[in-house]
């Protein structure tokens, strides 16, 4: 007798048997993040491999290659949904389109969000692509648009639905097709860098074409610096006071708010990868012969260099260059001595800026044993990862959400600025901790503004211990994890279930590890 622990009798009813349908393995309509490996392997064979192989390398993966945050298509989705005249039409299945479309407008998108569903049918007859080459062609309105941008999501990526062969302009609508699959794009933030690349390719080949229209604001006199990644809004212009007294001009922000600031961007100086993570753009500035610099001018010494930087790659004067640093560098030192910050805090997020705003709070005077950022290691993250590694910080790129919960477990930080479940893990310890995309992401950073920007809400977080101690003590004994909650009696937890569902997971690993070898 099997000693198989049971709910009912079903385990026990013959299987219906039948011939193997040929579609078997195929990408459906409803297949899900956890499908990667199949989808990959799907997308490999149906001609996407070129693409894959190019994100392997502009976004290079592990220790976390699954997406541990929200879908990456969420990136490129909300670029697009941000720019003037510019049409978004998502293919993918209705359930992940119902995901992002839904948190496109929890974060107030103002557009809708354009869709064309499929089935099985018309995704193995390629009937999706003809139905979503006739709607980009319903679409094409130059009165109303400007650029339509076409995304795929998982399925379709994996089963090879050709954005590549449709028109690239309809009645003078630019039409951009992107494969956004969440087995190619690590994190939210690269898929933003996607989409940005996929259009200054775009724009840099119109600008080699012929002349381009001006941006609205008209053409910049002094040499600009366009700036890669998004920002808080008055960073942008707390760069521009800092390039002034050095005759030169902030540029505009990539990604762009409408297209034909992307030929101005092109138009630049020089590029400051202020977020390192944009590989694909950057790879389009290098192609207009732009020089890239890393970093930012964050806090007293990152400004210092950065500004530098700026001299170099503009070939100005060192006495320019002195001219902006002492009109700045003394304002930033007295923001932070005005602003200090006192206690251990560990730091994770997913948006690309974490080094620089580790390097900000270690500024203030906090201690910082812990960064960790779901992005790459590139070269424009360099001068700041070893800025913090000679201050004792450890720096883990990809890293997931493992090791984000086990240094701020170990380290027993004052304050935990993390991910949501990180913070959530946080709040259970009874250990302060603030949200990094809502709370530290939405404030000034560079340039005095941000020196000294964090110090209110970081300090009010930490004075909050005695509130979260009371807190834990409150709720300890509800239960946690599938216990959590109000129970009439006790939890009914199995640990019989549990230790056989356990063993099964055991035995499929094994075989799927037995298959690997074959
Ligand atoms: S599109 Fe996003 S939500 Fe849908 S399967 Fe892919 S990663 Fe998951």
């Amino acid at each position: 007798m099997s000693d198989e622990v049971t709910y009912d009798g079903a385990s026990g009813v013959p299987v219906i048997t039948g011939p193997a349908a040929e579609s078997a393995g195929a990408p459906q309509e409803g297949m899900g993040c956890h499908a990667k490996g199949e989808m990959e392997a799907a997308a490999r064979k149906a001609g996407a491999a070129e693409v894959l192989d190019r994100y392997a390398e502009d976004y290079p993966k592990g220790p976390h290659d699954q997406p541990q945050s929200m879908c990456p298509a969420f990136g490129s989705l909300r670029v697009g949904l941000r720019m003037k005249r510019v049409a978004t039409v998502l293919s993918g299945s209705a359930c992940c389109v119902y995901g992002l479309t839904f948190v496109s407008h929890f974060y107030g998108a103002r557009r809708s969000v354009g869709y064309v569903p499929f089935n099985s049918e018309t995704l193995v007859t390629g009937k999706l692509f003809e139905d979503i080459r006739e709607s980009v062609h319903e679409m094409a309105d130059p009165a109303r648009f400007d650029a339509i941008v076409v995304t795929n999501l998982c399925v379709p990526t994996a089963s090879g639905v050709p954005l590549r062969l449709l028109p690239k302009e309809i009645n003078g609508v630019r039409i951009v097709g992107i494969d956004v699959p969440g087995f190619g794009i690590p994190t939210h933030a690269e898929a933003k860098d996607v989409l940005a690349g996929a259009m200054l390719n775009y724009a840099r080949k119109e600008a080699e074409a012929g002349p381009v229209a001006a941006p609205e604001g008209g053409v910049e006199d002094r040499p600009t610096l366009t700036l890669l990644g998004e920002m808080f809004p008055a960073d942008p212009m707390m760069i521009g006071a800092m390039l002034a007294p050095m005759g030169l001009a902030a540029g505009p922000v990539v990604p762009c708010r409408e297209w034909r600031e992307l030929y101005a961007a092109l138009d630049c100086g020089a590029v400051a990868a202020i977020h390192p993570f944009y590989t694909a753009a950057i790879r389009e500035f290098e192609a207009a012969g732009r020089p890239v610099l890393g970093s930012a001018p964050v806090g007293h010494d990152g400004t210092a260099a950065w500004l530098a930087g700026i001299g170099d790659a503009f070939g100005l004067s060192p006495d320019k260059v002195a001219t902006a640093q002492n009109a700045f560098l003394p304002a930033i030192r007295e923001a932070f001595d005005k602003a200090p910050v006192k206690g251990r805090i560990t730091l994770s997020g997913y948006e690309g800026s974490e080094l620089l705003v580790a390097r900000l709070l270690i500024e203030s005077g906090a201690e910082v044993p812990y960064v960790g950022t779901a992005c790459p290691k590139t070269p424009w993250s360099a001068a700041d990862a070893e800025w913090l590694a000679a201050r004792g910080v450890t720096v883990k790129f990809r890293a997931s959400l493992e090791d984000d919960c086990a240094a701020m477990e170990a380290l027993e930080p004052d304050l935990a600025i993390g991910t949501t479940p990180v913070v959530q893990k946080a709040k259970e310890r009874g250990t302060p901790s603030l949200y990094f995309t809502n709370l530290i992401s939405a404030r000034p950073l560079m340039g005095p503004a941000g020196a000294g920007s964090l110090a209110e809400v970081v300090n009010a977080a930490m004075g909050n211990k005695g509130r979260m101690d009371r807190m834990r003590d409150f709720f300890e004994g509800v239960g946690t994890g599938d216990s959590a909650g109000v129970w009439e009696g006790d939890p009914n937890i199995r640990e019989d279930f549990r230790a056989t569902n356990l063993k099964k997971l055991e035995k499929q690993k094994r075989a799927a590890k037995a298959q690997e070898m074959i």
